[in-house]
């Protein structure tokens, strides 16, 4: 059963950035404003999320690693949304088949900050020694929660190998922190390597969106970033047959130019605060810029839609981060409608 497990674990977590996603979207979930990521070897031997959120109650911890224990569930309206991003009580789930998990957690009712270990979706004893006393045991700590995630693949070893260098995988594991932190606005995120003592990636809560995006990619960033914000209702904008369109809102910020960092940065898309691909909308919204720059050229794209939540599909696979939502030709044909509007507003 364990071999069956970590299998199905190693098919939901096929790189370190996946693990490291889900735990984001953990702290983000539990209301931090403050998040900080430790990791070592491209998050391979340590990935280190560290929340100021709600923490985990005691009475939790023995379930934390359950697979399908979530403490989400009773938000109904959200529930077709967070299942089209997979992993309803999944994620920390998995990664304790395939990783050495522990926590550290508190929350504002509780005198002390607990410990704990898993593995294989139990509590296990300290320092995973399976065999000691599994309860957790109080320490001291402040409101939040800190997840470890040490040798993660230790027994999928042909897994490990399979990876990219630590490099490639600590900079897929940036770049998603990176998207995080232009999304969030209310949250600041650091984060740096195992015993370095400076951040890579640094960024506060409560920052404009522009000076966000320079923050994280820096100044080559064009000086022209202009903001996009597209409040409608389908329903108007193609007639009321159809009284399921709901409302959509488009929130983000383009360039109008080029900037000349060394990395192309592809589009960066939220769809209902989950970071997605959706291959239509890029294409649809790098097709406006032929128009206004010339071929080749990298434009600076970030785009948040918030959709009805039964308008996003759900029956896409876990681990693919593409999202399919009703009513995405429309959808799509009035953001670059809107796009078109504000580059041709400005000098290019
Ligand atoms: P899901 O997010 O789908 O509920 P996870 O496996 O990602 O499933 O997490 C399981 C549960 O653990 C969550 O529902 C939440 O209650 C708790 N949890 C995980 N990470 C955190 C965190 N950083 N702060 C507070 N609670 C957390
Ligand atoms: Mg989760």
């Amino acid at each position: 059963e364990s071999v069956i497990n970590r299998i199905a674990a190693g098919e939901i977590i096929i790189q370190p950035v996946n693990a490291l996603k889900e735990m984001l979207e953990n702290s983000i979930d539990a209301g931090a404003s403050s998040i900080d990521i430790v990791v070592k070897d491209g998050g391979t031997k340590l990935l280190q999320i560290a929340d100021n959120g709600h923490g985990i109650a005691k009475e939790d911890l023995p379930l934390l690693c359950e697979r399908f224990a979530t403490s989400k569930l009773s938000r109904f309206e959200d529930l077709e949304s967070i299942q089209t991003y997979g992993f309803r009580g999944e994620a920390l789930a998995s990664i304790s088949h395939i990783a050495r998990l522990s926590v550290v957690t508190k929350t504002a009712t509780s005198a002390v900050a607990y410990k704990a270990f898993y593995a294989n979706g139990k509590l296990s004893g300290q320092n995973f020694k399976s065999s000691a006393n599994t309860e957790p045991k109080p320490v001291a700590g402040k409101v939040g929660t800190q997840i470890t995630v040490e040798d993660l693949f230790y027994n999928l070893p042909q897994r490990l190998k399979g990876l990219k260098s630590k490099s490639d995988e600590f900079s897929r594991i940036l770049d998603v922190i990176g998207r995080y932190a232009i999304h969030c606005k209310d949250v600041g995120f650091s984060c740096k390597k195992h015993g370095e003592p400076y951040q890579i990636l640094s960024t506060r809560a409560q920052l404009p969106i522009k000076e966000r995006i320079r923050t994280i990619f820096g100044n080559s960033i064009a000086t022209d970033i202009l903001e996009v914000d597209l409040d409608t209702n389908i329903e108007k904008e193609y007639g009321t047959d159809n009284s399921k369109y709901g409302l959509i809102s488009v929130t983000g910020a383009i360039t109008n130019s080029n900037y000349n960092n060394k990395k192309r940065i592809p589009p960066v898309f939220f769809i209902n605060n989950r970071l997605v691909a959706c291959e239509p909308l890029k294409r649809a919204v790098s097709g406006v810029y032929q128009f206004f720059l010339p071929k080749g050229s990298y434009p600076f794209i970030y785009l948040s839609l918030q959709i009805d939540a039964q308008n996003v599909d759900v029956n896409i696979h876990p681990t693919k981060r593409e999202v399919r939502f009703l009513h995405e030709e429309e959808i799509i044909e009035l953001i670059v409608d809107k796009v078109h509007l504000i580059l041709s507003s400005v000098d290019t």
